[in-house]
């Protein structure tokens, strides 16, 4: 069609993504009705993400469901309880969950993983370091993490609250290029399709603008915690990270599959590469915490797009900790780069002019090769 662009992202994000994260909502987990796992969905869903995995790709899960499953086994009333309550259900309901997805994964000789955040796990720098390398070293070597918020921890004030915007704050913290929302509705609408029968479907998204916030009503489920308007805050998180965003609906057996194939689904397009998201929020960074002085080799290989290696760091300025954002300098103070740092200014400084290789022996442990990668580095 000459003069238009087609409203569905072509081809579909999901089938190019490298690094996926699925949320998988508690309504859809848990039999409202019985207080159960809906095991025979589960499976479906487990057999998609087996199937994305031997599409070589890697895949987070962010599941729901531990409250829901929980509360059953404490003898906890329908309707809404109170935080410790809650607390109590997901201590009881998570332990299940993750047996869950253990058994079904296993089945296909897939190691799971859980790991379970709060809030400070994204907002707090070392701590946001620690999960993403902790998620990176269980990709890397083929596991599934299966993501909850630490329920049993996190207090009213401190917690996501729901697993929309975990799950684009982790898709964000992995840099992952796709988050999809399995959910009790199938996409976004112009207005609430449960009470007003003219709303229209909207499969693609190009831009957050205001009148697609204006669009979140609340979701007809009272299982999970999110509606329509967190799953755009959601939305807006993960396509400012560089991703492409996805709610569809997961009620249907093998959910992401269906999406994969072209299913109902609303897109939201990123804004921005995940790296070039990346760099951005390094270039933005507003007071760098040191100075790294380098020599002549080394500002040649940064120009040339390459890491910065201890070998070519002539001194160090300023007190930082690894992941803080740092500014490369050349010996005459000029500023080459900015980047965020993968050691503390004191571990710098004992490793500086030395070769890679001997960082371990020289600090008694082993990091990265690089004082700065080179996908954390902007150049000035
Ligand atoms: N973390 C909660 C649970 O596992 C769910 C939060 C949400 O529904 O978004 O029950």
């Amino acid at each position: 069609m000459p003069g238009k662009t087609p409203n569905t992202p072509t081809p579909n994000p999901l089938q190019r993504a490298r690094r996926v994260v699925i949320k998988v909502g508690s309504a859809l987990l848990v039999d409202a009705a019985s207080g159960r796992l809906n095991r025979a969905w589960l499976e479906t869903l487990v057999a998609d993400v087996v199937r994305l995995h031997r599409q070589g790709k890697e895949v987070v899960l962010v599941s729901s469901g531990a409250i829901a499953l929980g509360r059953r086994h404490l003898g906890l009333p329908k309707g809404p309880l109170r935080l410790e309550e809650s607390q109590a259900a997901a201590a009881v309901g998570q332990i299940r969950l993750a047996h869950a997805y253990k058994e079904l994964l296993e089945q296909w000789d897939l190691q799971v993983a859980q790991v379970l955040l709060t809030l400070e796990d994204s907002e707090q720098r070392q701590r946001y370091l620690n999960a993403r390398a902790t998620l990176s070293a269980l990709l890397a070597r083929g596991a599934v993490p299966v993501i909850n918020e630490n329920d049993t921890v996190a207090t009213a004030e401190i917690r996501y609250g729901d697993n929309d915007r975990l799950a684009a704050r982790v898709a964000q913290m992995i840099s992952a290029d796709c988050v999809i929302l399995l959910s009790d509705i199938d996409g976004l609408y112009t207005a609430d399709p449960h009470r007003d029968p003219n709303a229209e479907f909207i499969p693609l998204v190009r831009e957050i603008t205001p009148e697609i916030e204006a669009m979140g009503g609340e979701s007809a489920s009272d299982m999970g915690r999110g509606g329509m308007t967190t799953k755009i805050i959601a939305a807006r998180i993960a396509v400012a990270a560089g991703c492409h965003f996805c709610i569809a609906a997961g009620a249907p057996r093998h959910p992401v599959r269906r999406i994969e194939q072209g299913g109902r689904s609303t897109w939201f397009r990123p804004s921005a590469s995940p790296v070039a998201a990346r760099k951005q929020w390094i270039a933005g960074t507003l007071k760098p915490a040191g100075v790294l002085r380098v020599d002549d080799g080394a500002a040649r290989a940064l120009s040339a797009g390459k890491s910065l290696l201890p070998a070519g760091v002539t001194a160090v300025q300023g007190r930082f900790e690894r992941g803080d954002t740092v500014s490369v300098q050349s010996a005459d103070g000029r500023e080459l780069a900015r980047g965020i740092v993968a050691y503390s200014d004191s571990d710098a400084l004992r490793i500086i002019g030395r070769r890679s290789e001997e960082i371990p022996a020289l600090l008694g442990f082993a990091g990265r090769d690089e004082l700065i990668h080179r996908d954390d580095l902007v150049l000035s």
